[in-house]
């Protein structure tokens, strides 16, 4: 039996291999690199990227930088909101052609709040093989480190722009079970949390900001609270936004 089409021969906790199986071709790896912190890239994730033959990435450049820092050199092509449908239909020529393909974002996870949904569905469509190669993401950082309820949570991602269609969306999630996760840009983080504070007023909510970097930290209270301290000292950095559940911690 070809060793790379049996699960036993995966190095586990159990049983460490000594030599690795190839990827296996026709495959599209999906694969998390850093969101902040470059020491969060996994073995596997180096290892399929310098083993692949093609890595479509959401930004070359940036993804050029974290192969630099890898010593790994890969030929790239971009795979992004705008091209998405194009290159999806490349991308699938070199897997029927029998290439092993990953995908990356510009940072976590491909395909959470990231390009990705659209070539997984016609990959699968197209009968070929998907690997996830999983390691950091946002989400999963921030609600496990933030105190609020895991066992059941909701990810919104990020809110529409449009204030109107925001209120609506915050309507709608206020009948939602368990906590909340949202992404939010630091140029909204406050009106996010003056809106919450006038449809969720007593939830309890975490800010994690700038997660596995040098300034990380979290903020809780409940909304209002959090909107007089960002109007008070202003927050720049990425933030993910938990919103405990109406029985939250
Ligand atoms: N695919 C990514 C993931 O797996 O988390 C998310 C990509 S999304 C375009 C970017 C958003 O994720 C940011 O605006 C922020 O809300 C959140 N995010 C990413 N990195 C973060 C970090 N280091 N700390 C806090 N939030 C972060």
């Amino acid at each position: 039996m070809d060793q790379s089409m049996n699960p036993r021969s995966q190095p586990s906790v159990d049983s460490p291999a000594r030599t690795l199986p190839p990827l296996t071709p026709a495959t599209l790896y999906l694969v998390a690199t850093p969101i902040g912190n470059l020491e969060d890239i996994t073995l596997r994730a180096m290892r399929v990227l310098r083993e692949c033959d093609v890595i479509a990435a959401e930004d070359t450049r940036r993804t050029g930088l974290l192969l630099k820092h890898l010593e790994i050199q890969k030929p790239m092509v971009s795979y992004h909101a705008h091209n998405e449908a194009r290159r999806t239909e490349e991308i699938l020529e070199r897997l029927r052609g029998g290439e092993k393909v990953a995908l990356v974002s510009d940072a976590g996870s491909p395909g959470i709040s990231d390009p990705g949904e659209r070539v997984v569905r016609s990959a699968l469509a197209a009968g070929c093989r998907i690997e996830a190669v999983p390691g950091p993401c946002a989400l999963v950082a921030g609600l496990t480190a933030s105190g609020l309820p895991a066992d059941e949570f909701h990810f919104v991602g990020f809110l529409p722009h449009k204030s109107g269609q925001r209120r609506n969306r915050l309507e709608r999630l206020k009948e939602v079970p368990g906590t909340l996760v949202l992404y939010e840009s630091p140029f909204r983080i406050g009106k996010l949390m003056g809106e919450l504070a006038a449809i969720m007023p007593d939830r309890p909510v975490v800010l994690a900001r700038e997660l596995t970097k040098k300034f990380e930290d979290f903020l809780r209270g409940k909304p209002a609270e959090l909107a007089a301290r960002l109007q008070e000292r202003p927050l720049k950095g990425e933030f993910v936004v938990m919103v405990g559940g109406q029985t939250g911690v």
